[in-house]
Protein backbone atom coordinates (compact mmCIF):
# COMPACT_ATOMS: atom_id res chain seq x y z
CA UNK A 1 0.00 0.00 0.00
CA UNK A 2 3.10 2.05 0.16
CA UNK A 3 3.09 5.72 1.52
CA UNK A 4 -0.01 6.56 -0.44
CA UNK A 5 -3.48 5.82 1.23
CA UNK A 6 -5.71 3.38 -0.79
CA UNK A 7 -9.03 5.35 -1.84
CA UNK A 8 -11.93 3.15 -0.71
CA UNK A 9 -15.64 3.16 -0.88
CA UNK A 10 -18.26 1.23 0.94
CA UNK A 11 -21.52 0.50 -0.72
CA UNK A 12 -23.92 -1.21 2.38
CA UNK A 13 -21.53 1.12 5.30
CA UNK A 14 -24.91 1.04 7.81
CA UNK A 15 -24.82 -2.60 7.79
CA UNK A 16 -23.52 -5.30 9.77
CA UNK A 17 -19.88 -5.85 7.74
CA UNK A 18 -20.15 -1.91 6.60
CA UNK A 19 -19.88 -1.09 10.54
CA UNK A 20 -17.07 -3.33 11.31
CA UNK A 21 -15.44 -1.59 7.52
CA UNK A 22 -15.54 1.48 8.94
CA UNK A 23 -14.21 0.05 12.75
CA UNK A 24 -11.23 -1.04 10.81
CA UNK A 25 -10.58 1.76 8.97
CA UNK A 26 -10.76 3.86 12.20
CA UNK A 27 -7.80 1.61 12.97
CA UNK A 28 -5.89 2.32 10.17
CA UNK A 29 -6.58 5.87 9.15
CA UNK A 30 -3.14 6.40 7.62
CA UNK A 31 -3.74 3.76 4.97
CA UNK A 32 -7.47 4.68 3.61
CA UNK A 33 -8.84 7.57 2.37
CA UNK A 34 -13.03 7.32 2.10
CA UNK A 35 -14.21 7.95 -1.10
CA UNK A 36 -17.80 7.43 -0.67
CA UNK A 37 -20.40 5.57 1.76
CA UNK A 38 -23.81 4.20 0.63
CA UNK A 39 -26.17 3.24 2.93
CA UNK A 40 -29.90 1.97 2.39
CA UNK A 41 -32.77 2.95 5.11
CA UNK A 42 -30.68 3.16 7.80
CA UNK A 43 -30.57 7.70 7.57
CA UNK A 44 -29.39 8.57 11.00
CA UNK A 45 -26.25 6.62 10.92
CA UNK A 46 -25.55 7.48 7.49
CA UNK A 47 -25.57 10.61 8.14
CA UNK A 48 -23.99 10.30 11.38
CA UNK A 49 -20.72 7.91 9.50
CA UNK A 50 -20.50 10.98 6.79
CA UNK A 51 -20.26 13.48 9.68
CA UNK A 52 -17.53 10.91 11.03
CA UNK A 53 -15.80 9.71 8.27
CA UNK A 54 -15.86 12.81 5.36
CA UNK A 55 -16.77 11.21 2.68
CA UNK A 56 -16.61 13.10 -1.12
CA UNK A 57 -20.27 11.21 -1.33
CA UNK A 58 -23.04 9.67 0.23
CA UNK A 59 -25.68 7.61 -1.45
CA UNK A 60 -28.92 6.84 0.17
CA UNK A 61 -31.52 4.46 -1.10
CA UNK A 62 -34.21 7.29 0.74
CA UNK A 63 -35.20 10.74 -0.60
CA UNK A 64 -31.95 12.84 -0.46
CA UNK A 65 -33.02 15.70 1.61
CA UNK A 66 -33.00 13.33 4.61
CA UNK A 67 -29.30 12.33 5.05
CA UNK A 68 -28.24 16.52 4.90
CA UNK A 69 -26.32 17.63 7.95
CA UNK A 70 -23.03 18.55 9.15
CA UNK A 71 -20.96 17.40 6.31
CA UNK A 72 -19.68 18.22 3.24
CA UNK A 73 -20.28 15.30 0.90
CA UNK A 74 -22.53 15.58 -2.17
CA UNK A 75 -25.56 13.40 -1.64
CA UNK A 76 -26.22 10.50 -4.29
CA UNK A 77 -29.56 8.51 -4.61
CA UNK A 78 -30.78 5.34 -5.18
CA UNK A 79 -28.86 2.57 -7.77
CA UNK A 80 -27.79 5.60 -9.74
CA UNK A 81 -25.80 7.10 -6.86
CA UNK A 82 -24.53 3.45 -6.56
CA UNK A 83 -23.29 3.38 -10.50
CA UNK A 84 -21.84 6.85 -10.08
CA UNK A 85 -19.89 5.66 -6.92
CA UNK A 86 -18.52 2.13 -8.71
CA UNK A 87 -17.36 4.21 -11.88
CA UNK A 88 -15.64 6.91 -9.91
CA UNK A 89 -11.63 5.35 -11.29
CA UNK A 90 -10.35 7.22 -8.46
CA UNK A 91 -11.48 4.71 -6.27
CA UNK A 92 -8.89 2.17 -5.61
CA UNK A 93 -11.15 -0.08 -4.42
CA UNK A 94 -14.44 -0.69 -3.54
CA UNK A 95 -16.26 -3.01 -0.30
CA UNK A 96 -19.78 -4.20 -1.68
CA UNK A 97 -21.23 -5.00 1.74
CA UNK A 98 -24.88 -4.29 0.80
CA UNK A 99 -27.13 -6.91 1.12
CA UNK A 100 -29.39 -8.86 -1.78
CA UNK A 101 -29.33 -8.14 -5.48
CA UNK A 102 -29.13 -4.54 -5.84
CA UNK A 103 -25.61 -5.05 -5.26
CA UNK A 104 -25.13 -6.80 -8.91
CA UNK A 105 -25.26 -3.83 -11.38
CA UNK A 106 -23.02 -1.60 -9.14
CA UNK A 107 -20.51 -4.28 -9.04
CA UNK A 108 -20.36 -5.04 -12.22
CA UNK A 109 -19.83 -1.12 -13.08
CA UNK A 110 -17.12 -1.04 -10.69
CA UNK A 111 -15.42 -4.61 -12.41
CA UNK A 112 -15.43 -2.80 -15.69
CA UNK A 113 -14.26 0.38 -14.63
CA UNK A 114 -10.71 -1.66 -13.37
CA UNK A 115 -11.82 -1.34 -9.61
CA UNK A 116 -10.65 -4.06 -7.15
CA UNK A 117 -13.60 -5.46 -5.17
CA UNK A 118 -13.76 -6.35 -1.74
CA UNK A 119 -16.97 -8.31 -2.14
CA UNK A 120 -19.16 -9.34 0.82
CA UNK A 121 -22.42 -9.59 -1.41
CA UNK A 122 -22.93 -13.45 -2.06
CA UNK A 123 -25.92 -12.80 -4.39
CA UNK A 124 -23.80 -11.17 -6.72
CA UNK A 125 -21.72 -14.54 -7.71
CA UNK A 126 -24.86 -16.53 -6.92
CA UNK A 127 -27.01 -14.82 -9.23
CA UNK A 128 -24.46 -13.77 -11.93
CA UNK A 129 -20.94 -15.78 -10.95
CA UNK A 130 -19.81 -16.36 -14.75
CA UNK A 131 -20.62 -12.68 -15.65
CA UNK A 132 -18.36 -11.33 -13.30
CA UNK A 133 -15.83 -13.83 -12.98
CA UNK A 134 -15.23 -13.14 -17.11
CA UNK A 135 -15.63 -8.86 -16.51
CA UNK A 136 -12.64 -9.53 -13.87
CA UNK A 137 -10.48 -11.13 -15.52
CA UNK A 138 -10.92 -8.85 -18.64
CA UNK A 139 -10.41 -6.27 -17.09
CA UNK A 140 -7.68 -7.54 -14.85
CA UNK A 141 -9.98 -6.96 -11.20
CA UNK A 142 -8.95 -8.28 -7.96
CA UNK A 143 -12.42 -9.93 -6.16
CA UNK A 144 -11.03 -10.35 -2.96
CA UNK A 145 -13.39 -12.27 -0.86
CA UNK A 146 -15.02 -11.16 2.39
CA UNK A 147 -17.07 -14.04 3.66
CA UNK A 148 -15.07 -15.81 6.18
CA UNK A 149 -14.34 -18.87 4.32
CA UNK A 150 -13.54 -17.77 1.28
CA UNK A 151 -11.28 -15.28 3.09
CA UNK A 152 -10.11 -18.55 4.64
CA UNK A 153 -9.51 -20.44 1.29
CA UNK A 154 -8.06 -17.51 -0.30
CA UNK A 155 -5.59 -17.25 2.05
CA UNK A 156 -4.81 -20.57 2.26
CA UNK A 157 -4.24 -20.95 -2.15
CA UNK A 158 -0.67 -20.16 -3.23
CA UNK A 159 -0.65 -22.48 -6.27
CA UNK A 160 -4.69 -22.78 -7.08
CA UNK A 161 -3.15 -25.20 -9.85
CA UNK A 162 -2.17 -27.84 -7.27
CA UNK A 163 -5.23 -27.35 -5.19
CA UNK A 164 -7.83 -30.56 -5.07
CA UNK A 165 -10.40 -29.75 -3.25
CA UNK A 166 -12.01 -26.70 -1.02
CA UNK A 167 -13.18 -27.55 2.36
CA UNK A 168 -16.04 -25.29 3.51
CA UNK A 169 -16.65 -25.47 7.26
CA UNK A 170 -20.29 -24.75 8.63
CA UNK A 171 -21.24 -23.77 12.29
CA UNK A 172 -24.10 -25.83 12.09
CA UNK A 173 -26.66 -23.25 13.30
CA UNK A 174 -28.62 -22.68 15.99
CA UNK A 175 -30.54 -26.35 15.17
CA UNK A 176 -27.37 -28.75 14.63
CA UNK A 177 -28.07 -31.02 17.63
CA UNK A 178 -32.04 -30.28 17.36
CA UNK A 179 -34.10 -32.93 15.91
CA UNK A 180 -36.23 -32.55 12.50
CA UNK A 181 -39.28 -32.05 14.39
CA UNK A 182 -37.84 -29.03 17.02
CA UNK A 183 -36.69 -27.35 13.04
CA UNK A 184 -40.01 -27.42 11.66
CA UNK A 185 -41.74 -25.67 14.50
CA UNK A 186 -38.77 -23.30 15.13
CA UNK A 187 -39.82 -19.97 15.94
CA UNK A 188 -37.99 -16.47 14.87
CA UNK A 189 -36.40 -16.17 17.64
CA UNK A 190 -34.64 -19.33 18.03
CA UNK A 191 -34.00 -19.34 14.15
CA UNK A 192 -32.11 -15.89 15.02
CA UNK A 193 -30.22 -16.93 17.75
CA UNK A 194 -26.54 -18.06 15.90
CA UNK A 195 -24.56 -19.45 18.20
CA UNK A 196 -21.26 -18.00 16.78
CA UNK A 197 -21.80 -15.18 14.66
CA UNK A 198 -23.94 -11.71 14.51
CA UNK A 199 -25.09 -11.10 11.29
CA UNK A 200 -28.27 -9.88 9.65
CA UNK A 201 -31.54 -11.36 9.95
CA UNK A 202 -31.53 -12.95 6.26
CA UNK A 203 -27.92 -14.59 6.62
CA UNK A 204 -28.75 -15.90 9.94
CA UNK A 205 -32.00 -17.64 8.69
CA UNK A 206 -29.98 -19.05 6.08
CA UNK A 207 -27.31 -20.53 8.77
CA UNK A 208 -30.25 -22.02 10.78
CA UNK A 209 -31.11 -23.82 7.18
CA UNK A 210 -27.80 -24.48 5.59
CA UNK A 211 -28.81 -22.83 3.15
CA UNK A 212 -25.79 -19.79 3.78
CA UNK A 213 -23.49 -22.54 3.48
CA UNK A 214 -24.93 -23.81 -0.11
CA UNK A 215 -24.78 -20.17 -1.51
CA UNK A 216 -21.31 -20.43 -0.01
CA UNK A 217 -20.48 -23.32 -2.17
CA UNK A 218 -21.93 -21.43 -5.25
CA UNK A 219 -19.66 -19.04 -4.46
CA UNK A 220 -16.76 -20.72 -4.10
CA UNK A 221 -17.13 -22.38 -7.65
CA UNK A 222 -17.45 -18.97 -8.94
CA UNK A 223 -14.73 -17.51 -6.60
CA UNK A 224 -11.75 -20.18 -7.06
CA UNK A 225 -13.07 -21.77 -10.54
CA UNK A 226 -13.84 -25.63 -8.79
CA UNK A 227 -16.17 -28.37 -9.49
CA UNK A 228 -18.83 -28.69 -7.20
CA UNK A 229 -17.23 -32.41 -6.50
CA UNK A 230 -14.28 -30.77 -5.12
CA UNK A 231 -15.89 -28.80 -2.85
CA UNK A 232 -16.54 -30.56 0.68
CA UNK A 233 -18.75 -29.32 3.76
CA UNK A 234 -18.00 -30.14 7.22
CA UNK A 235 -20.05 -29.18 10.32
CA UNK A 236 -17.10 -28.02 12.23
CA UNK A 237 -19.54 -26.05 16.01
CA UNK A 238 -16.44 -23.83 17.51
CA UNK A 239 -15.94 -21.81 14.22
CA UNK A 240 -12.38 -21.79 14.79
CA UNK A 241 -11.18 -23.45 11.51
CA UNK A 242 -12.72 -20.98 8.88
CA UNK A 243 -12.22 -23.13 6.08
CA UNK A 244 -9.30 -25.19 4.04
CA UNK A 245 -7.86 -26.77 1.10
CA UNK A 246 -6.33 -29.76 0.34
CA UNK A 247 -2.84 -29.96 -1.64
CA UNK A 248 -2.33 -32.78 -4.87
CA UNK A 249 0.24 -34.49 -2.53
CA UNK A 250 -2.39 -34.50 0.38
CA UNK A 251 -0.99 -31.99 2.31
CA UNK A 252 -4.28 -29.58 4.10
CA UNK A 253 -4.13 -26.12 5.01
CA UNK A 254 -6.76 -24.15 6.72
CA UNK A 255 -6.79 -20.82 8.42
CA UNK A 256 -7.53 -20.55 12.09
CA UNK A 257 -8.84 -17.37 14.02
CA UNK A 258 -11.37 -16.31 17.05
CA UNK A 259 -14.57 -16.27 15.38
CA UNK A 260 -14.39 -12.30 14.02
CA UNK A 261 -15.56 -10.66 10.62
CA UNK A 262 -12.95 -7.62 11.37
CA UNK A 263 -10.14 -10.36 10.36
CA UNK A 264 -11.77 -11.18 7.08
CA UNK A 265 -12.79 -7.94 5.93
CA UNK A 266 -9.48 -6.23 6.83
CA UNK A 267 -7.70 -8.99 4.91
CA UNK A 268 -9.76 -7.97 1.99
CA UNK A 269 -9.80 -4.17 1.56
CA UNK A 270 -5.83 -4.54 2.74
CA UNK A 271 -4.80 -7.02 0.62
CA UNK A 272 -1.91 -8.04 -0.38
CA UNK A 273 -0.44 -6.36 3.18
CA UNK A 274 -1.63 -7.39 6.40
CA UNK A 275 -1.51 -4.70 9.08
CA UNK A 276 -1.85 -4.96 13.00
CA UNK A 277 -5.17 -3.13 12.90
CA UNK A 278 -7.72 -4.53 15.38
CA UNK A 279 -6.94 -7.81 16.29
CA UNK A 280 -8.49 -7.77 19.76
CA UNK A 281 -6.65 -10.61 21.26
CA UNK A 282 -4.05 -13.20 20.36
CA UNK A 283 -5.44 -16.84 19.41
CA UNK A 284 -3.91 -19.24 22.41
CA UNK A 285 -4.67 -23.33 20.97
CA UNK A 286 -4.43 -23.96 24.97
CA UNK A 287 -8.13 -21.75 25.20
CA UNK A 288 -9.49 -23.47 22.51
CA UNK A 289 -8.90 -26.83 23.73
CA UNK A 290 -10.92 -29.31 21.21
CA UNK A 291 -11.94 -28.95 17.45
CA UNK A 292 -15.14 -30.86 16.65
CA UNK A 293 -15.82 -32.11 12.69
CA UNK A 294 -18.77 -33.71 11.52
CA UNK A 295 -20.75 -34.59 7.87
CA UNK A 296 -23.49 -32.03 7.62
CA UNK A 297 -26.87 -34.14 8.23
CA UNK A 298 -28.73 -33.69 4.75
CA UNK A 299 -32.11 -35.08 6.04
CA UNK A 300 -32.02 -32.46 8.27
CA UNK A 301 -30.91 -29.59 6.51
CA UNK A 302 -31.98 -30.39 2.69
CA UNK A 303 -30.96 -27.03 1.59
CA UNK A 304 -27.47 -27.82 1.25
CA UNK A 305 -28.27 -30.53 -0.78
CA UNK A 306 -30.86 -28.10 -3.16
CA UNK A 307 -27.86 -25.84 -3.36
CA UNK A 308 -25.40 -28.31 -4.57
CA UNK A 309 -27.87 -29.69 -7.40
CA UNK A 310 -28.98 -26.29 -8.74
CA UNK A 311 -25.17 -25.12 -8.55
CA UNK A 312 -24.29 -27.73 -11.08
CA UNK A 313 -27.29 -27.19 -13.39
CA UNK A 314 -25.89 -23.74 -13.65
CA UNK A 315 -27.21 -20.60 -15.88
CA UNK A 316 -30.59 -19.62 -13.75
CA UNK A 317 -30.77 -22.16 -11.87
CA UNK A 318 -29.15 -20.64 -9.16
CA UNK A 319 -30.81 -17.19 -9.32
CA UNK A 320 -34.06 -19.24 -8.47
CA UNK A 321 -32.55 -20.69 -5.74
CA UNK A 322 -31.54 -17.18 -4.46
CA UNK A 323 -34.77 -15.45 -5.28
CA UNK A 324 -37.43 -18.14 -3.82
CA UNK A 325 -35.01 -18.77 -1.04
CA UNK A 326 -35.41 -14.97 -0.11
CA UNK A 327 -38.71 -14.24 -0.47
CA UNK A 328 -39.65 -17.77 1.46
CA UNK A 329 -37.13 -16.08 4.41
CA UNK A 330 -38.44 -13.08 4.49
CA UNK A 331 -41.99 -14.54 4.85
CA UNK A 332 -40.73 -16.42 7.73
CA UNK A 333 -39.43 -13.23 9.13
CA UNK A 334 -42.73 -12.15 8.61
CA UNK A 335 -44.43 -15.13 10.61
CA UNK A 336 -46.65 -16.01 7.75
CA UNK A 337 -44.66 -19.62 7.43
CA UNK A 338 -42.95 -21.63 9.09
CA UNK A 339 -38.99 -22.52 8.84
CA UNK A 340 -39.29 -25.62 6.96
CA UNK A 341 -41.29 -24.57 4.30
CA UNK A 342 -38.43 -22.28 3.69
CA UNK A 343 -37.42 -25.51 2.10
CA UNK A 344 -40.12 -26.42 0.74
CA UNK A 345 -41.08 -23.50 -0.64
CA UNK A 346 -37.57 -23.51 -2.33
CA UNK A 347 -37.40 -26.84 -3.67
CA UNK A 348 -40.94 -26.12 -5.58
CA UNK A 349 -39.83 -23.15 -7.41
CA UNK A 350 -36.36 -24.94 -8.28
CA UNK A 351 -38.22 -27.78 -9.81
CA UNK A 352 -40.63 -26.15 -11.99
CA UNK A 353 -37.87 -23.43 -12.93
CA UNK A 354 -37.04 -23.61 -16.64
CA UNK A 355 -33.33 -23.22 -16.57
CA UNK A 356 -31.41 -20.66 -19.08
CA UNK A 357 -27.91 -21.41 -19.53
CA UNK A 358 -25.59 -18.57 -19.76
CA UNK A 359 -27.90 -15.89 -18.76
CA UNK A 360 -27.24 -12.17 -19.93
CA UNK A 361 -27.50 -9.45 -17.08
CA UNK A 362 -31.06 -8.84 -17.65
CA UNK A 363 -32.06 -12.26 -18.63
CA UNK A 364 -31.28 -12.74 -14.88
CA UNK A 365 -33.19 -9.81 -13.66
CA UNK A 366 -36.05 -10.96 -15.05
CA UNK A 367 -35.75 -14.78 -13.74
CA UNK A 368 -35.10 -13.10 -10.35
CA UNK A 369 -38.60 -10.72 -10.55
CA UNK A 370 -40.44 -13.46 -11.73
CA UNK A 371 -39.57 -16.60 -9.11
CA UNK A 372 -40.18 -13.65 -6.37
CA UNK A 373 -43.08 -12.80 -7.98
CA UNK A 374 -44.15 -16.61 -8.40
CA UNK A 375 -43.06 -17.27 -4.80
CA UNK A 376 -44.80 -14.82 -3.12
CA UNK A 377 -48.31 -16.71 -5.21
CA UNK A 378 -47.63 -19.60 -3.95
CA UNK A 379 -46.49 -18.41 -0.52
CA UNK A 380 -49.90 -16.47 -0.19
CA UNK A 381 -52.29 -19.28 -2.15
CA UNK A 382 -50.64 -22.22 -0.07
CA UNK A 383 -49.03 -21.73 3.16
CA UNK A 384 -50.68 -18.53 4.36
CA UNK A 385 -53.86 -19.90 6.20
CA UNK A 386 -52.48 -23.41 7.15
CA UNK A 387 -50.50 -21.76 9.83
MG1 LIG B 1 -19.66 -17.23 5.56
Amino acid sequence: MNDKKRKISIIGSTGSIGTQALEVIEKLQDKFEIIALAGGHNVELLKKQAEKYHPEFVSCSCNPELVSGSHNAKILNGLEGLEQICSNKENDIILVACSGKIGLRPTLTAIKNGIDIALANKETLVMAGDIIMNEAKKHSVKIIPVDSEHCAIHQCIKDINLVDKLIITASGGPFLNKTIEDIKNATVEQALAHPRWHMGKKITVDSATLMNKGLEIIEAHHLFGFNYDDIDVVIHPQSIVHSAIEYVDGSIIAQLGLPSMHIPIQYAITYPERFEGIKSKSFKFSEIARLDFAEPDYEKFPALKLAYSMGKIGGTATVCLNAANEEAVFAFLDGKIKLYNIYEITKKMCDEHKVIQNPTIDEIFEVDREIRLNTQKLISLKYLFET
